[in-house]
């Protein structure tokens, strides 16, 4: 069942692109059989990014075996992992001429490493097929096994991102299956083995109920794990059966917060109504190099 937008605040009353690249991009997805967040968790800046060829995808099928409030994407018994999604990518990125790729996955309780193996044979694909292509992986938090991440760390990939996605008081009702302090222990495990070859970038959604103590505490928690890009956006229910919006933020509100998490020493932050963790990826990316040189 899909929510009615109609009563949301005019700032977040995105205006839907529907040309012919937005329809090109579809139908190549849908040729190439892949899956995509951006289908899967309605996200609201779809046509925009279609339009420049940009989509987030999701490997290792559109069933997760967790069933997070806020998230809409499909969840039951998953299908085995599909060999050929690196190639199929790969094929995307020569297609589209894309320089930059944001890859992400359901999560996989059911498989012994989570999927990491999947992600790197993934990975390796790509980097073959398509050598000069930027990645930056969206991972979940494969159970806390370490080793996983340690695999994931020796791979040539720009940017590594897991999204703490809420506060952690929060998480009992958000994040059903998942430990803010596990997410937390993986982003500083990451953040250790990258030697500042590969950023590490976390993303939570606002509106979910979080008070500002929470999100200062948040704030600090990421610094200390390492964090060196932030996404912040608003919380939108993608259905009537996910969480309700508790807060619509204003978009001088996100500044406000962005300069505070700033100010607790994280070194870029992108935030605003619409941003998402993989919103304008590659600008994020370059923006944060620069801040670090
Ligand atoms: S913001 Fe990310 S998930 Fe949303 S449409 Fe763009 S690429 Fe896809």
């Amino acid at each position: 069942m899909l929510k009615n937008t109609s009563r949301r605040p005019e700032w977040l009353r995105k205006e839907k692109i529907l040309n012919s690249d937005v329809l090109n991009t579809r139908k190549t997805i849908t040729f190439l059989g892949l899956h995509t967040v951006c289908t899967s968790a309605r996200c609201p800046n779809l046509s925009e990014c279609y339009s420049r060829g940009v989509a987030t995808f999701m490997i290792l099928g559109d069933i997760c075996t967790r069933n997070c409030g806020f998230c809409s994407v499909n969840h039951g018994i998953p299908a085995y992992p599909n060999m050929e999604e690196g190639e199929k990518i790969a094929e995307y990125i020569k297609k589209t001429g894309i320089r930059f790729c944001v890859i992400t996955s359901v999560t996989r309780d059911d498989l012994g490493d989570g999927g990491a193996d999947h992600f790197i044979r993934v990975v390796e694909d790509i980097k073959r097929e398509v050598p000069g292509i930027k990645i930056e992986l969206l991972v979940p938090d494969f159970g806390g096994n370490r080793e996983c991440i340690d695999k994931i760390m020796r791979l040539p990939i720009e940017v590594f991102a897991h999204n703490v996605e809420t506060v952690e008081r929060l998480y009992p009702t958000v994040r059903k299956g998942a430990d803010y302090r596990r997410s937390l222990k993986l982003l500083k495990t990451a953040s250790d083995k990258s030697k500042r070859r590969t950023v590490v970038k976390s993303g939570i959604m606002l509106g979910l109920g979080e008070t500002r103590e929470d999100l200062e505490q948040l704030f600090k928690d990421l610094t200390e794990a390492g964090v060196e890009i932030l996404t912040m956006g608003q919380y939108l229910q993608p259905t009537m059966k996910n969480l309700e919006v508790k807060k619509y933020y204003k978009p001088e509100e996100f500044e406000q917060l962005k300069e505070l998490a700033l100010k607790q020493g994280i070194s870029s932050v992108v935030a605003g109504p619409y941003v998402r963790s993989s919103y304008l990826a590659e600008e994020a990316y370059i923006r944060s190099l620069k801040k670090n040189v």
